[in-house]
This record gives C-alpha cells, structure tokens and sequence, in this order.
C-alpha cells in the first residue's frame, strides 16, 4: 500500500514516515499542499495522511480540490489540538477521518487500517473471500481457519488483492504500489512472490485462490467469497 504523508513539520513527517516503512507501506513525502496536490493526483497513491495547516495550499483546500476532481482517494487530516472547527471543516471538505496531535503512531496506524479497510469495502478488521482470510491487525493469512506463514512482502501482495476483490491487478500496479524504489520494480520479482504466495495458500492446487487473467494481471479467484461480510 502507497501512503502520501502531506506534512509540513518535517521532523513529524520523517517520523511517520520512518514508522510507516517498517510496517511495510510505501511512502511518498510532501511537504507543501501543492506538491501534495500534485503527488495526490498523479501517482498512484492508496490514502493521504493530510495536515491542515500547511503553506502553499492548505490541507483544507487541497482535499477539496481532489474532491472536486472526483477523486476517492481516502484521506485521514491531522488537527491542531483544541481546533474543533479544523476537523468539522476537514470532514465536510471531504476528509474521511481525522486524528489530533499529537497522536501515538498505533493510533494511526489504526485508522489508516480502518481507512483502507472501508475504502474496500469491508467493515470488519479480518478480510474475507470464501476460504482466505486476512486478519489486517495481527498480519495474518489463513486458508480454511489454518494460519499461513507469509513473508512481510508477500502479505502485502495478498493484502493488496484482498483489498481488490474481483479486479484484476497488474504486476506494475504491484510494484508501483508495493515497492518504495523504481530501481527496484521488477515485474519478474512479482511473478516469482505471487507463485510462493499461492503455493503457501493452497499446496494442491485445487483452490487456486489467485488466478492469472491473462493481459491484465492477477485477481482472487471469483466465487471464492470477498463480499466484506
Ligand atoms: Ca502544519
């Protein structure tokens, strides 16, 4: 998952940031509303983490733009302490929650998850499709109520396509959303941790829960479930 961090006191943002890639989500960093306008809508970006009182452009009128643009892109805004009316106008520019500072990483880190979760379509924090589920606090995989012990990279390939029941999803869409360096964005390297991924779930072979849609890329396996329950 591609995380923009809007935020212009920089030791804060190093710090969310910093926390963000030891969990495994790929960082980009504004430090301005404009350039976060920017990078909001030209790069393939799953939430904004967006403070409000930012120069350039503020975070109020930068979710408003996007909004306005039709863009769906969730958005969590950081208030100032004691702003009450900060956040009522975030929410009603289009923000989808807010969290005040300072606040414990855990915090955000929670309702991100819940964020991602909801933009998905699912309400509960354990993602569902038929056999597989996805337990999206504790990062853990399991086929048929038996855990599966993934790899921090190849967690984030499922959690990714569980978060995409039904579409398919290309390998430079995986890349561009799962790997923080273009250096490092090798389609090959996908193909090779979605064969792990799908050996791991499903040894036999006879649930094959992630297809290969030939020319567009990979999906959970329609009818395997995934209705976010
Ligand atoms: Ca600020």
């Amino acid at each position: 998952m591609r995380v923009l961090v809007i935020e212009d006191e920089t030791q804060l943002a190093a710090q969310v940031a910093e926390r963000l890639q030891s969990e495994g989500y790929v960082v980009d960093l504004a430090n301005d509303g404009r350039t976060g306008l920017h990078l909001a809508q030209d790069y393939p970006i799953d939430l904004a983490i967006v403070d409000l009182g930012l120069p350039e452009l503020s975070g109020l009128e930068l979710i408003r733009r996007l909004r306005a643009d039709g863009s769906r892109l969730p958005v969590l805004v950081l208030t100032a302490r004691h702003q009450w009316q900060d956040r009522v106008e975030g929410l009603e520019a289009g923000a989808d929650d807010y969290l005040t500072k300072p606040f414990r990483m855990e915090e955000l880190l929670a309702r991100m998850n819940a964020l991602l979760r909801r933009a998905a379509g699912f309400a509960h924090p354990v993602l569902i499709a038929g056999p597989l589920a996805l337990d999206t606090r504790a990062k853990q995989a399991s086929m048929e109520g038996q855990p599966v012990a993934l790899t921090a990279f190849e967690y984030r390939v499922l959690e990714y396509l569980m978060h995409r029941p039904g579409q398919a999803v290309s390998k430079t869409e995986l890349t561009e959303h799962l790997y923080p360096d273009e250096a490092d964005r090798d389609s090959n390297v996908i193909e090779v941790f979605v064969r792990r991924l799908r050996q791991k779930l499903d040894p036999d072979g006879t649930l094959q829960p992630i297809q290969t849609q030939r020319g567009l890329g990979y999906a959970l396996r329609p009818g395997l479930g995934g209705d976010g329950r």
